[in-house]
């Protein structure tokens, strides 16, 4: 390892020790319970100050759920604002996904607030009536809205509409439920009148709409005043285009680590679409100055990503995730195993290995349809012959050809034992590749014995 390589080596440890959480798992359990607090806040207040235990009992259960839920629903943004301590504890793709049921669970709590009342006090008309007054209606319409967003979320693809779409929408309708639901609460009856509850109520609407302006507006400007170029594009393989982009001129490329993953957007695109997609970094943290990112054309957005052009310019948001192996250093028996473009977090670390020397015992099992599907088929073979440490390379093909020297198939976890890195009890895994392909061996593993702490993966969707 040469001086730059250590140079690079400490750089990183250090900033994966500060930006991802290597070292602190207590720090997940404190905003754990963070989050909890905020969320029952409301009903310890109540019950200070007396009505939580007076009256009708179903009429203050009703209560106490709407309140609750409305302290969870506000803090549905923290989840999805990209707070790098919020991603440094659990992962942007975690966040994400607790965002979503998180969402669920809020809407089922303010659903029962106006159904439990009218229970409470037998005016059912509550629920279907209009002639109420408006700060009622404010919370029946932040009602509909949440309902109608709940249903799109869970039946999005049933209906046919598309990711970004669904987030334009979401964008629109979240502020409508969060503003109406504000106004309700505050207006109507009497569970805001005591001063710290409106405080917190302040404090939450503050907090959800300064992070939403963030996300839609200033963040995207910022990143765009800072857009990276476009250095190089190269056709990696059938349907596959790696980018590599530069940092503007006097800025220095951000750190990462091998295995994350940024967004990226086209600010001077050429008729691409005006959105936000999220990328593996797939080159190494040890080139200096460059992200590279390998991009399967599929959908929309990635079908039209060879028409990228030298000096294009792209806002780039990152890093984020925790599918790295820098984040489990004890880890030096390492099975890496891909299925098609899942490739590219491994790639990562693959090359972060080799340039830094690393020393690791690894296997890649590397799935494809066909032989020309093979991304960095070259590079592997370099990796598995000579280069420090070395790679032991098995491909699998479904459709192979004649005289295909390789296996053929899909990879199961019978295939980890035989072709992973031995011995098999001790190595752990980092998978990334098509969902039926990864739940088959996260349950394969885990019946070979293999402990659910040393199996990794990465999600190719959210
Ligand atoms: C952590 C991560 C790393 C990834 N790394 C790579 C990579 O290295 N190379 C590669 O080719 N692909 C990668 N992907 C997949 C890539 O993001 C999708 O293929 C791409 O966004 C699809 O967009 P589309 O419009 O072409 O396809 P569509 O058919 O329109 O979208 C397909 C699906 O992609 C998801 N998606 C679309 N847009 C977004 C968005 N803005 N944010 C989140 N999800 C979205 C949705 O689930 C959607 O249903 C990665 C995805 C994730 C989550």
């Amino acid at each position: 390892m040469d001086k730059n390589e250590g140079t690079v080596t400490k750089r990183l440890d250090r900033y994966v020790s500060r930006r991802q959480g290597r070292h602190v798992p207590l720090l997940r359990v404190a905003l754990c319970a963070l989050y909890a607090a905020v969320v029952v806040l409301p009903l310890l207040i109540a019950g200070r100050f007396g009505w939580l235990f007076s009256g009708n009992i179903w009429g203050n259960i009703g209560r106490s759920l709407g309140l609750a839920g409305y302290a969870a629903l506000a803090l549905q943004v923290v989840l999805t604002a990209r707070l790098k301590w919020v991603s440094m504890h659990f992962g942007l793709d975690r966040a994400i996904r607790f965002h979503r049921t998180a969402g669920m669970v809020s809407a089922a709590l303010i659903l029962s607030h106006p159904v439990l009342l009218a229970a409470g006090s037998g005016r059912w008309a509550l629920l279907y009536g209009l002639d109420w007054p408006w700060a009622v209606l404010a919370g029946k319409a932040a009602l509909v809205v949440l309902l109608v967003h709940g249903a799109i979320a869970l039946w999005r693809r049933a209906m046919n509409i598309e990711f970004q779409r669904w987030l334009f929408l979401h964008r629109l309708g979240a502020p409508l439920v969060l503003a109406a639901g504000l106004v309700h609460s505050w207006f109507i009856g009497s569970d805001l009148r005591v001063p710290g509850m409106r405080i917190l109520w302040l404090a939450l609407g503050a907090v959800a709409g300064g992070l939403f302006l963030n996300q839609i507006a200033l963040r995207l400007w910022r990143l765009k005043r800072q857009a990276y170029r476009v250095r190089k594009v190269s056709a990696e393989t059938r349907g596959v285009y790696t980018l590599e982009l530069v940092p503007p001129e006097g800025h220095d490329r951000f750190d990462f680590a091998p295995g994350q993953f940024h967004f990226l957007r086209f600010v001077e695109g050429r008729d691409q679409p005006v959105e936000e997609h999220p990328f593996t970094i797939a080159g190494s943290p040890a080139s200096e100055g460059v992200l590279v990112s390998s991009i399967k054309r599929s959908g929309d957005f990635t079908s039209l990503i060879d028409r990228t052009r030298q000096g294009d310019r792209i806002a780039v948001h990152g890093a984020f995730g925790r599918f790295s192996l820098l984040l489990h250093p004890e880890e030096t028996t390492v099975t890496f195993i891909a299925g098609g473009i899942g490739i590219t977090p491994i790639m990562s670390m693959l090359r972060y290995m080799r340039d830094t020397g690393m020393d690791i015992n690894a296997a890649l099992l590397y799935a494809n349809k066909t032989r020309e599907d093979i991304a960095f088929a070259d590079e592997l073979r370099g990796m598995s012959s000579g280069e420090h440490p070395v790679v032991k390379l098995t491909h699998f093909l479904e459709e192979p050809p004649a005289g295909w020297e390789g296996q053929q198939g899909r990879i199961t976890a019978d295939h980890a034992g035989r072709f992973g890195a031995q011995p098999f009890a001790k190595s752990a895994f980092y998978i990334c590749g098509p969902p039926p392909m990864m739940q088959g061996l996260l349950k394969g593993l885990k019946q070979k014995g293999i402990s659910s702490r040393k199996i990794h993966y990465e999600l190719f969707s959210f």
